[in-house]
């Protein structure tokens, strides 16, 4: 039996850009299908109704045609607009990263309801705290799990005997931590402080509901966000395109703090 020439469909709207005189080419994440491209005919038009129900960082239900090559979304209607993330710029930035990143993970016509949920959870964080660090980092190390690239923290990678604390290293491309008798011949090998183990151990059982309360200070922060992004960014095999504005921003915050 042929698929049906029309179906429905829960998305993350990940990011649109101009198609033709008049359209919009949208990249979506749906709950159903993974990662999907659709066009908006005439969703640049000044009459569209389509148009807001489809920007970046917006939840929306769709009713879409199946294309020869893109679909064609017929129909799309708000269900979360993240507001208190598109409010501020480095909550909009810092989703705009998990948009950027769930495009990079995500995969066509393969769906990931965990992805999609790790999503639309951190957003909803980002919104609530938008200046906390936690929920970024949480999203990087769940990102790797359910993409089942989840690194190891408790055991050597390599002779799998459990990691005493202060006797580890850790390695992106060799797949988490190792003891010192084991020397991989990743170039990628270097010291991880026990406390950021500590914290990568904890957020790795922790729900995006309910974070931790930890107090991190700048160095610890920097840690954890340089072990994840190299982790992350050595799987997606290119360059983070939303990092270095983010890096920007928290010099600027920092900066600001110091002179206040
Ligand atoms: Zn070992």
């Amino acid at each position: 039996m042929p698929a049906p020439r029309t179906y429905r469909a829960e998305a993350l709207v990940l990011k649109n850009a101009p198609f033709g005189e008049a359209d919009l080419l949208v990249t979506l994440f749906t709950r159903e299908a993974g990662k999907v491209r659709a066009v908006a005919k005439g969703a640049r038009r000044a009459t569209a109704k389509l148009v807001g129900h489809l920007e970046p960082l917006t939840v929306t239900r769709l009713a879409l045609s199946r294309g020869r090559t893109l679909d064609v979304i017929n129909q799309a209607e708000t269900l979360e607009s993240f507001a208190l993330v598109k409010a501020n710029l480095t909550a909009v930035t810092k989703g705009l990263q998990v948009a950027e990143l769930v495009d990079g993970f995500g995969s066509e016509e393969s769906p990931n309801e965990p992805l999609y949920g790790l999503s639309l959870a951190t957003l909803a964080a980002i919104g609530r705290s938008p200046d906390a660090e936690l929920p970024l980092l949480y999203f990087h190390l769940h990102l790797l799990s359910v993409s089942g690239l989840m690194p190891e923290l408790q055991d050597c990678v390599e002779c799998r005997r459990e990691i005493e604390p202060e006797r580890h290293r850790y390695s992106a491309d060799g797949g988490g931590v190792f003891c010192p008798d084991c020397t991989p011949h990743q170039s990628g090998l270097r010291p991880l402080s026990v406390r950021a183990l500590k914290v990568l151990r904890l957020l790795a059982r922790s729900q995006p509901t309910a974070l931790p309360t930890l107090h991190l200070d700048a160095s610890l922060t920097q840690e954890l966000r340089t072990t994840l992004t190299g982790t992350v960014q050595y799987w997606l095999d290119k360059e983070i395109r939303t990092n270095s504005f983010l890096n920007h921003l928290a010099r600027t915050e920092r900066t600001g703090t110091a002179r206040g």
